[in-house]
């Protein structure tokens, strides 16, 4: 599991920084990609980071600010173009459906596959299967504007072959005991533990990406013991009023809560085009004040979970 920032400036891009998106690439562990936000200009950066839009499974938006949306009609579009025609589901706050059904029929333009919209009100599950859950929480912008917890399932724990074999047991139809740790008596008599027989359990990974927000509980919520914590900090903490004014953390505010949610990483996003990426060190070292393990993420800046 992967994270890709293909935009890292808020409001507008700059020079330097596109506008909000970012890939969570799930292809090893399930082939696909999923993407948070989708700014302007998000479908070349994904070719730039060759990220094929036909991999696109799940695209999640926090809110409808034009810097975290206007790059959805044609993501969209494009991929009618392309030849595998998978289905898309399309998650958003309430609104996200009439925006593109608008789009699209302003424009004549038209989808070759199935698009399933999620119109997001209230704090829920948004997504579970085998492998994962997500999760999201209203957060405190000045438009609803949602933060996502993903959950990957722990992986189940497998047989040690090898140690099966070096002690002549015949696998077949004990597979299942075997598999569940069962104490197991063979045909031989012996009696055997299936616990001695599995490896360890593989946890699972935990995020949370969030959207734009001012300090607020359900961040600590969504943030929770997680791997990596993926937080906006727009401004400097000197300038903590205007942010919190706008609807926005700092520095200060994005490491505060990754301390209080106890999570092992920050990476810092959404950065006001007043910064360039000389200002970086100075903001991290702001942050790294309260929390140690933080990192800013520049366009196409990549982290392993
Ligand atoms: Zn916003």
């Amino acid at each position: 599991m992967k994270l890709t920032f293909l935009g890292t400036s808020a409001g507008s891009p700059t020079a330097q920084r596109n506008v909000s998106s970012i890939v969570l690439d799930v292809r090893q562990e399930r082939g696909r990609l999923w993407l948070f936000d989708c700014g302007e200009t998000t479908q070349m950066q994904m070719q730039k980071a060759k990220f094929s839009l036909s991999k696109l499974e799940i695209l999640f938006l926090t809110h409808l600010h034009g810097d975290h949306l206007f790059g959805l009609p044609g993501v969209l579009t494009s991929r009618s173009l392309m030849q595998n025609q998978s289905s898309l589901i399309l998650v958003g706050p309430k609104g996200i459906k009439q925006f593109i059904e608008t789009v699209i029929e302003i424009s004549d333009s038209w989808l070759t596959y199935p698009l399933n919209i999620i119109e997001l009100e209230k704090d829920c599950t948004v997504f579970e299967d085998n492998l994962f859950r997500v999760e999201a929480k209203l957060l405190q912008h000045r438009v609803p504007c949602f933060g996502y917890r993903i959950i990957e399932k722990d992986l189940p724990a497998t047989l040690n072959i090898d140690k099966l074999k070096q002690d002549n047991i015949e696998i077949g139809s004990l597979y299942s005991d075997l598999k569940k740790g069962k104490t197991i008596i063979l045909d031989d008599g012996r009696l055997i533990n299936g616990l001695d027989y599995l490896g360890q359990i593989k946890k699972g990974r935990k995020l949370a990406i969030l959207g734009d927000t001012i300090p607020c509980e359900a961040s600590i919520e969504l943030a929770k013991d997680v791997d990596v914590l993926v937080h906006e900090a727009t401004q400097e903490h000197a300038l903590a009023d205007k942010a919190i004014a706008r609807g926005h953390s700092t520095t200060t505010h994005a490491a505060t809560i990754a301390k209080q949610a106890n999570a092992k990483k920050l990476i810092m996003t959404h950065i006001s085009p007043r910064y360039s990426l000389h200002d970086n060190d100075k903001l991290v070292s702001e942050a790294k004040n309260i929390f140690p393990n933080t990192e800013i993420a520049t366009d196409f800046s990549t982290f392993e979970i």
